[in-house]
């Protein structure tokens, strides 16, 4: 990885982008808002020039930050780093395009491109036919399709909130990310009673928790909500860094 970020260092950035002319630079907020990173090459006006009203300093003294590289990849990296886990920009200019420049790359999880609401509604009820076809035709017990049936519950989410989905192995610990930037982690069960289970590891990287159940064919809510709040109605077992959440008490916490 190679990437340098500019906060409250004007002189060092606009170094930068005068000695890298063909380099990469995003632009986002001090706090790296994950639904705020716009991709732009070094030579754009937006990045090199400031805009409208834009203060003395306001490239990275202000409200703003820059992130600077010669390769999109190493910016895809620092992206991933800061908790987007396909490596995407919000946002890539259409003023100075940086996908047509030559040291342009795709990232691998353009696989997102393809999740347009509507491929995530065919995929859901996909999905679902799958999850019947198994427990119903074969006698699969739920238990043991897991995997689908978290699918499921992604997929249903990203609908719900009209959010879009992470595919990468989830090294976040969230699955959706919403249009407001909010990180949800969605957690599926087939059982009647028990509970989830929740990494204490993952918390700081999660903002809402979504509880759905598969019963009588089709899931069902049983928690949305912040993931503090349903936390706080959790056991703790230092041992192995987890919380569990009994689905009877995370019920009646909305
Ligand atoms: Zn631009």
């Amino acid at each position: 990885m190679s990437f340098s970020e500019f906060i409250n260092d004007e002189y060092k950035y606009i170094n930068w982008i005068q000695s890298n002319p063909n380099g990469f630079v995003i632009n986002t907020s001090k706090s790296k808002r994950l639904d705020y990173r716009v991709l732009h090459t070094a030579d754009c006006s937006y990045v090199t020039t400031l805009q409208g009203n834009a203060q003395e300093d306001g490239f990275t003294e202000r409200g703003y930050i820059k992130i600077c590289s010669t390769n999109v990849e190493s910016l895809r990296d620092w992206t991933k780093q800061e908790g987007e886990k396909n490596g995407l920009f919000t946002q890539e200019c259409a003023r100075c395009k940086p996908w047509e420049h030559n040291s342009y790359s795709k990232g691998i999880a353009q696989f997102d491109d393809l999740l347009t609401l509507s491929n995530i509604k065919e995929l859901y009820e996909k999905y679902l036919a799958l999850v019947r076809f198994e427990v119903q035709k074969l006698g699969v017990k739920p238990t043991e399709v897991r995997h689908l049936i978290g699918r499921l519950g992604e997929f249903y989410c990203a609908l719900i909130i009209d959010g879009s989905i992470s595919h990468v192995v989830n090294q976040h610990g969230f699955d959706v990310l919403s249009k407001t930037g909010r990180r949800i982690s969605v957690k599926t069960t087939s059982q009647k009673t028990g509970f989830v289970a929740i990494s204490a590891n993952t918390l700081e990287k999660v903002d809402d928790l979504m509880i759905l159940q598969y019963k009588n064919d089709g899931l069902h809510e049983v928690y949305f909500g912040d993931i503090n709040k349903a936390v706080s109605a959790a056991r703790f077992y230092a041992n192995i860094n987890k919380y569990e959440l009994d689905i009877s008490k995370a019920k009646k916490l909305l």
